[in-house]
Formats: structure tokens, sequence, C-alpha cells
């Protein structure tokens, strides 16, 4: 049976093993997604995961639940060699191994983008992860606890600034769904007003989100001015570091939440592997998925979603390729498991071609922008077409039950606002009551009785103290043998 090999279980790898469970034949392939990941991230809800509008493992997709018939491998792929057929698997427990296929289909997405700003790779984080949207949720309602028991000054108002660096899409969403969730946690904090809390986006050109016209944006900014969130326009981060913000303009503010939202790039995996990558690092893709150009086919290689250089047959693209989103995603992965199983069959393959359908974005509770050519939608009736598109659009009827459900809880009976930052800590309050045993050297004298028995019989002291496990209550319990070494 020839093999398939999908790295990456993210969008574009998640709906091509999806649909190749359902395409394909028994007996007609076996198909093996590699990830380090156990989940497809949504990624369109972390800000409002960030935000505490949806609860994590909702906006999660978990691969073994939903693809019964694919084999899923927890590890990186670190290697291509594509001229033998081989990948290099590196498994998140254990040596790295080689693998061999037949096909291979490369989704490994996009990492954010940075520059060598001063104390940004220190002091920001990043929303491409859900683990980085609960940390930065955990990380506000920590800071709001901690503020609420502090005097004005300059710790407080640093604890009570939020920066966004990067006003493209994810940029705004974020910013405004922050604006919203702080805007209403203050009826719980009577210790922090409105006017304590700052909120700044730093965009480094004229205008934000390039996806809508530039009277859509406009009422961005304007809305997001009118809810207390300044957007710095045509600025440029200059230096983040210990979360000292300094600015082109020559503003300076302090902030303990800076998020970096400034572009991503391909997955630097593409390094390790000997297929043809094109100038701004992207994996070279035909309008057929397969790799290659137009007069240079690669022959069993597939590509789709961020991590590749698609062709916009569309015309609508940036530089004539689809841009990184997850509308071309999904599309990709599905024709791509459609033509992978034409090419199986020695069938004619399609060639991708979708025109965009518009974007729309949520900005906190009860307000949103959408753009779809000329027709702009904004505020209320905005944000539920957002809901409504994106409730739909989550994979598998499972998950949006969870995600709509979570909604409609909500709405009822609020945000749920309690920090759990603590939990990247889980083991310290058992750890700061637990008894441990008394290091050899600290270790009683020997009772005279006992200096007194020949040495020969007497349990080496510190190989029992190792072995000892003590009890709840300080007893020494002693395994393997010798005496009981006091632990008190
Ligand atoms: C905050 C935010 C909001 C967004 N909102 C929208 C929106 O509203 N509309 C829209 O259309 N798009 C949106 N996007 C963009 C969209 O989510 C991405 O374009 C989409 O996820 C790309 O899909 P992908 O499959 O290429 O990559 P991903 O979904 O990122 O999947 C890549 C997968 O590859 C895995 N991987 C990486 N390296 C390796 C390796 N070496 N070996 C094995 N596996 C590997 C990763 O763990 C990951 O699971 C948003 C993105 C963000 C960050």
């Amino acid at each position: 049976m020839p093999r398939i090999l999908i790295v990456g279980g993210g969008y574009a790898g998640f709906y091509t093993a999806w649909k190749l469970e359902k395409w394909l034949r028994p007996g007609e392939a076996e198909v093996t997604v590699v990830d380090p990941l156990p989940y497809m991230t949504y990624q369109p809800f972390l800000p409002e995961v960030a935000a505490g509008s949806i609860e994590p493992r909702h906006a999660i997709v978990p691969l073994r639940r939903h693809l019964k018939k694919t084999e899923i491998v927890a590890a990186k792929v670190t290697g291509i060699d594509h001229a033998s057929k081989t990948a290099t698997i590196t498994p998140n427990i254990g040596e790295p191994y080689e693998f061999a296929y037949d096909q291979i289909v490369v989704t490994a997405g996009s990492v954010s983008r940075t520059f060598p700003i001063p104390g940004v790779a220190d002091e920001a984080i990043g929303l491409k992860t859900i683990e980085e949207a609960v940390a930065i949720r955990d990380r506000i309602l920590t800071n709001m606890d901690k503020a609420a028991g502090l005097p004005a000054g300059p710790e407080r108002d640093r604890l009570l600034t939020i920066v966004v660096v990067g006003g493209g899409f994810a940029g705004i969403e974020i910013f405004a769904e922050l604006r919203s969730f702080v805007s209403g946690l203050l009826k719980q904090y009577p210790e922090i007003k409105f006017e304590d809390t700052h909120f700044h986006l730093i965009e480094a050109m004229g205008r934000i989100m390039p996806e809508v016209s530039l009277p859509t944006s406009l009422w961005v900014i304007k809305n997001l001015a009118e809810r207390g969130a300044e957007i710095h326009l045509d600025t440029q981060l200059k230096s983040a570091v210990d979360g000292v913000i300094e600015l082109s303009t020559g503003d300076s503010f302090e902030s303990d939440t800076i998020i970096w939202t400034a572009g991503v790039m391909a997955s630097p995996m593409l390094k390790g592997t000997d297929l043809p990558i094109e100038e701004r690092g992207r994996l070279q893709v035909r309008p057929d998925l397969r790799v290659g150009t137009a007069d240079n086919i690669v022959p069993d290689a597939w590509g789709a979603g961020d991590v590749s250089a698609v062709p916009d047959l569309s015309g609508g693209g940036v530089g004539g390729f689809c841009v990184p989103n997850a509308q071309h995603a999904v599309r990709q992965g599905r024709l791509m498991a459609k033509n992978i199983v034409a090419e199986l069959r020695g069938e004619k393959l399609v060639e991708y071609n979708h025109k965009n359908l518009g974007a729309v974005a949520g900005l906190g509770i009860g307000v949103g922008a959408f753009q779809s050519g000329k027709i702009a939608v904004k505020g209320l009736p905005a944000w539920f077409m957002h809901r409504g598109y994106h409730g739909l659009a989550m994979p598998t009827w499972e998950r949006k039950i969870r995600v709509i459900g979570n909604w409609v809880f909500n709405f009822v009976l609020g945000r749920d606002i309690a920090s759990l930052e603590a939990r990247v800590h889980p083991r310290a309050a058992f750890e700061a009551f637990a008894s441990r045993p008394r290091p050899a050297a600290e270790a009683p004298a020997e009772p005279a009785a006992e200096a007194k028995r020949p040495a020969a019989k007497r349990a080496p002291a510190k190989k029992t103290a190792e072995k000892s496990l003590p009890s709840p209550e300080g007893a020494p319990i002693v395994v393997g043998g010798g005496d009981p070494v006091d632990t008190k």
C-alpha cells in the first residue's frame, strides 16, 4: 500500500487527512500525520481564548478523536530527503528515526516573524498557539489582582498597560478583544478605574488591517479610541528591554504584557529538506498543489497552507500568491486530498482557484467588522456574522457544539474570570509542605549504643536516606531494608 506522510496536523494537514479518510478506498493507501502537538489549533479563536470568551480546549481539535483511520505520530519532522523518499522523524521522547514514504504532504504552517529589536525575544509573547492565548489571559487576570492591591504609581501602571505590536488582522482582534475583556472585568475590580488601564497598539505602516477597505479600517481606529485603546500609526517599536517600551516617536512607557503579532514566516523546518524553496522562504508549489514550478514538477511531493507559496489564480493574491490565511489553508487541504486520490488512480488533477470571500473580525463583545469587496458591515451585526461564520467553520459538530455552547453559557452566566497562572508551577503547593529526608551530612549523630555495634552490621546512613520515602506525618518509611532515618 502506498504510504502518505503528512507533515503537520494544523489547518491544511488536518483537512487533507480528514478528506483522505473519506475519499480513499479501503487498502488504497495508508496515511500518517506527524505533529508534535496532538491537536489542530483553530487560530482565529485565539483572541477570544485570550479574552476568556472561549474555553482553550474547545478551540482545538484533538487529532486522535477526529482522524480515526489515520496513524498519528507525536513528533517533529526534522528532515526530508525526497531524493530517497525518507523523512527524519524526531519523536517528543526518544531517538530520531527514518520513515520511508511514497507521497509527502508538507503542511507545517508558519511561525511568528520577529525583527532583532532589543528586548522583544525576552519580554514579548506571540499569538500562534493555544498556550500563548491562555498565558495572555492568565497574565492579564493575575496583573489585575496584583494591581488591585497596589497604590497608584509606576508599578501599578506597568501591570495595567497592554501593548500589541502589529496592526494586521490578528493584532487588531487581540487588541480589541482584550480591551473588551478588561473593561468587562472592572465591575469585579472596584479598586481599578477605567482610566487606570492603558492599551497601546503599535503599527509601522500608516493604516491597519490591509484586508479591509480604508474607511472600514478608520472606523475600527475610531471605535477603539472611543473605547480607550490608542493606535500609534507610522510608529516603530525601538526597544522593549525589561518591559520599557521605546517608540520611534520618542514616547516611552512600561508594560508587563507585550504581544507580538507583526507577521508570520514559513516554518523553518523547510531548511532541513531538499525540496525547492522560493526567495521568501516558502515551499514552491504549483496551482495543482504539487511541489515545483510550471515546468519543473517534483513528483510525489505536495504542499499547502502558510508554509507554501501557492499561486493565486483568482488574481487577488499578494505578489501573485495566496495570502497566509485559514480560508486558503482549509480549501487547499481539501483539494490536495482530492488531487492525491486522483493521482493514485491516474485521474486528472484540478488547479486551486479560490476568490477571497472577504474578512470578518471580532473586536470584543458586541463589536465586529466585515468587508467583502465594497460591502462593509460594522458594529453589532458584524459581530454576529463573526460568531456565526466561525461557529460553523469550526471543524466537526462535536467542536462546534462545545464552542457555541460556551458562548451561550457566557451570555447567561458571564465570562469565567479566575487566573490559573499558578498551573505553570503545579507542584509548588505540594513541594512547599512535603517532608524531605535530611541530607546525610546533617543527619543526627549516631546513638552511643548504635556506635558500639560492629561496623559491618550497621546500615550505611547515606544509602538508607536515599531510599527513604517520608510518610505524610514525617515518620520514615524504609524501602528495601536498613535502619530507618529520621526525616523530621
Ligand atoms: C490570532 C490569529 C487569528 C487568525 N484569524 C484568521 C481568520 O480570522 N481568518 C483566516 O482565514 N485566517 C486567520 N488566521 C490565519 C490562519 O489561522 C492560518 O493561516 C492557518 O492556521 C494556516 O494553516 P496551516 O495548516 O498552514 O498552518 P497551521 O494551522 O499553523 O498548522 C501547522 C502545523 O504544523 C505543525 N508543525 C510545525 N512544524 C512541524 C514539524 N517540523 N514537523 C511536524 N509538524 C510540524 C504545527 O505544530 C502545526 O500543528 C489567524 C491566525 C492567527 C494567529
